[in-house]
């Protein structure tokens, strides 16, 4: 059995996966493969499946699984597996850091003192306690948000069709109870045509002067020039993004020259801790699923 591993893992995980074959990085094997480990920069198109005829399994380190053509994998006979929960403390953290960020000014303060100014006046902070915080979408990652927000006493409301009650947030009816109640809105959905472009100019008017909104779901949940044009009249306070319409995104993304933005280079995942949680998963799927 020879398992290729197609994007970055963990260092440790090529000698764990030694006990059940060969193991190599070398994408010029993909024929001879017959597990596929990728993360999200590997995109299993049809045209990747067809170049693999001896694939079994494609095992996504990670949630989304937009980066991988399921119904050509089903029709090929290949299975399909992500690491569902394994991520959700690692985003869930980078999405607290964010929504801490953004109204406390930390990059503004500090690339003025890096500059050599003093701006002590004019970074005017905003604070958590007591704002209500908008999940759209409270899965895995929504609840490990929802449950740190409440430890910095925010409301939490929630919306997600999947739900009628949730053990942390209040659930809401629709997404523009979120839209007309939140301070603070955090997007927690997959990719899917419902949620594409979600947040638009119209979903934008309906929300609060003044907020602040956090994404580290995905970005084309979000229009980015109705995004750069709120942050430009103020309509939208700040935004703390991790997810970009491609990795990296083109010098003309328009999200990276609007103001009161504060970015990250899709890191959601990427702590040490979650590579290593991601690892352990891969192990038991290859184990249950080679067995
Ligand atoms: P999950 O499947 O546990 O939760 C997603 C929730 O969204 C579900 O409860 C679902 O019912 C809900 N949902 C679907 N459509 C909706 C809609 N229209 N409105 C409101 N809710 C809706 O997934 P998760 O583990 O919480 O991950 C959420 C997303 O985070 C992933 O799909 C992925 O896109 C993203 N993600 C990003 C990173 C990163 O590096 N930034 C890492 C992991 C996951």
């Amino acid at each position: 059995m020879l398992i290729l591993i197609s994007d970055a893992f963990d260092s440790s995980l090529p000698e764990k996966l030694k006990k059940f074959g060969d193991v190599t990085d070398d994408k010029g094997r993909l024929a001879e493969a017959n597990i596929v480990l990728v993360r999200s920069k590997t995109k299993c198109t049809k045209e990747y499946i067809n170049s693999a005829p001896n694939l079994k399994l494609i095992i996504r380190g990670g949630v989304g699984l937009d980066n991988i053509d399921r119904p050509y994998a089903k029709e090929k006979g290949v299975k399909v597996f992500n690491t569902a929960s394994a991520s959700a403390i690692a985003v869930a953290e980078l999405t607290m850091a964010l929504m801490l960020a953004v109204p406390s000014n930390v990059v503004p303060g500090h690339t003025s003192m890096a500059d050599g100014r003093w701006e002590k006046k004019q970074l005017k902070r905003t604070e958590l306690w007591r704002k209500t915080l908008g999940l759209i979408g409270v899965g895995n990652i929504g609840t490990e948000v929802a449950r740190r927000a409440r430890a910095f006493d925010m409301d939490v409301i929630a919306f997600d069709p999947a739900l009628d009650g949730h053990e942390i947030a209040k659930m809401v009816g629709s997404v523009d109870d979120i839209y007309e109640k939140a301070d603070f809105i955090s997007l927690h959905v997959p990719l899917l045509d419902s949620t594409e472009g979600m947040i638009n100019a119209s979903s934008i008017d309906k929300m609060k002067d003044g907020v602040i909104i956090v994404n580290t779901a995905r970005a084309k949940c979000i229009v980015e020039v109705d995004m750069a044009r709120a942050l430009e009249s103020g309509k939208v306070r700040g935004f703390g993004n991790d997810v970009w319409y491609s990795d990296p995104p083109p010098p003309d993304s328009p999200i990276l020259k609007a103001p009161n933005v504060v970015m990250t280079p899709h890191i959601g995942a990427s702590s040490k801790e979650n590579l290593l949680r991601i690892g352990d998963v891969i192990l038991d799927i290859i184990g249950k699923e080679a067995s």
